[in-house]
């Protein structure tokens, strides 16, 4: 079996007449008929000559030997983005495409290549951003979700001291943990809450604002500080009992490396369909495990990578909860094809079928484009 073409389809998807969201995907052909269908995240516009230049690579080469396909690509883009960044994330959307493809040519699901599964019902956490916290719990709690998360930083706060500065004034500080308390109390004591600071304090207030939220029993506190450094995170990481988790920023392995090595996180949550794919996530999460560290990916992707994501999450032990940022979209399980339900009592359920599983819904996607514009290009 031998890779003839790759395509990609820029997705933009419309509410209400107006495009709302965009999803990046990746179509592997072969000499054989059969093709695999990857997804890609947070790209630029140049996403789509990045993946045509680095899919010239692998034309010709055996679509089931994923890793050594990923790996090609990677080495000969090093000068050019194949540490981090964009680069990585169009050579995701590759990968995903090749597992699904390797599934489906082998006639197996993704996990069963993956070392097989630890479970098939893969846990969602509900990122509800700034939305009003005690009818959102409730809603999720009634369609099965244990698990929520929400926006506590505040960019345009009245008591900051500037828009560059990241301290935290006391009147600041005062009304964000008040508020972290109001979201608890509001929300009961058994869903599990993450807040998510979006890494917009210093190293001073990330640490001040982790320890006044030790009382809240906190499932986490997300990128209290940015991602660059290391070692002020592992500062906050070691100075409080509140959870620390980060890593939607950081690419494949080696991004890891020092992370998990110096134990600056308690929790790691990579993007699947943004760092490097599912055997790099694999291995991130199984370099985690022996630190007994969990694994929560972020994820912000249509429902095809979401699917993808469950499979990396059905196959490690110590998978915590996979984020789903679209809990009011209709479009969004009309994307995919799938046998019932993608989302099933708040969790994505992984099904035998080969490959991924789900396939793009296409007319769906092309009836939300300009007219006489095609899919895949
Ligand atoms: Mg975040």
């Amino acid at each position: 079996m031998k890779i003839t073409d790759i395509k990609t389809a820029d997705a933009r998807i419309k509410i209400d007449g107006h495009p709302r969201y965009r999803y990046h995907y990746v179509r592997v052909y072969t000499d054989e008929g059969v093709y695999g269908t990857g997804e890609t995240s947070h790209v630029d516009s140049g996403w789509r000559d990045t993946t045509h230049d680095m899919a010239r690579m692998i034309i010709g080469q055996d679509p089931r030997d994923v890793d050594a396909c990923f790996e090609l690509i990677r080495r000969a883009y090093i000068f050019r983005g194949g540490l981090a960044g964009a680069g990585i994330s169009a050579l995701t959307g590759i990968e995903i495409a090749l597992w699904d493809l390797a599934g489906k040519a082998q006639s197996v699901p993704v996990y069963r290549l993956l070392g097989g599964k630890f479970r098939h019902r893969i846990r969602l956490y509900v990122d509800s951003a700034h939305t009003d916290y005690q009818q959102r719990a409730e809603e999720v709690q009634e369609r099965g979700f244990t698990a929520i998360k929400f926006d506590l930083d505040d960019a345009n706060h009245p008591h900051k001291l500037d828009r560059w500065n990241w301290s935290v004034t006391p009147d600041e500080l005062k009304s964000l943990v008040d508020q972290a308390f109001a979201i608890r109390q509001g929300i009961g004591s058994s869903l599990d809450l993450a807040l998510d600071l979006h890494g917009r304090y210093d190293a001073t207030a990330g640490m001040k604002m982790a320890q006044a939220l030790e009382p809240l029993n906190l499932m986490w506190l997300e990128e209290p500080v940015p991602p660059e450094n290391i070692d002020a995170l592992n500062k906050i990481t070691q100075s409080t009992s509140t959870p620390i988790c980060v890593g939607e920023n950081l690419y494949l392995r080696y991004g890891f490396r020092d992370l998990l090595e110096k134990q600056a996180a308690d929790i790691i949550m990579p993007d699947i369909s943004k760092c490097g794919g599912l055997s790099e996530c694999r291995k991130i999460a199984n370099m985690a495990e022996i630190y007994y560290i969990p694994f929560a990916p972020h994820n912000n992707s249509s429902a095809l990578s979401t699917v993808a994501d469950a499979h990396v999450c059905a196959s490690v032990p110590n998978f915590l909860a996979l984020e789903f940022h679209r809990f009011n979209d209709p479009t969004w399980e009309q994307v995919v094809d799938s046998d019932g339900a993608v989302i099933q009592d708040g969790h994505v359920v992984l099904t035998d079928k080969p490959g991924l599983g789900v396939e793009l819904n296409e007319d769906f996607l092309s009836a939300q484009l300009e007219a006489g514009e095609s899919l895949w290009h």
